[in-house]
């Protein structure tokens, strides 16, 4: 999965976090990638911090999109 910013040609760096589901809990192993410049930023933190608090599971996020259709 890749977050953030990937310049073109650029090397991306590949990271491991632990991903909480927000709703239901469940422990993702997070091999993520984001571009070599952004790893480094602080905006980069702020934007990985989100990414964990909003995240869901795949299952969770199918049925979010089941319940609103
Ligand atoms: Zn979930």
């Amino acid at each position: 999965m890749i977050i953030g910013r990937v310049l073109d040609n650029e090397k991306k760096i590949k990271f491991d976090v632990e991903i909480t589901c927000t709703n239901c809990g469940k422990i993702v192993p997070g091999g993520l990638q984001t571009g070599e410049s952004y790893y480094q930023t602080r905006e980069f933190q702020v934007e990985l911090e989100n990414f964990k608090k909003i995240y869901l599971c795949g299952i969770c996020r199918d049925k979010k999109r089941v319940n609103k259709g």
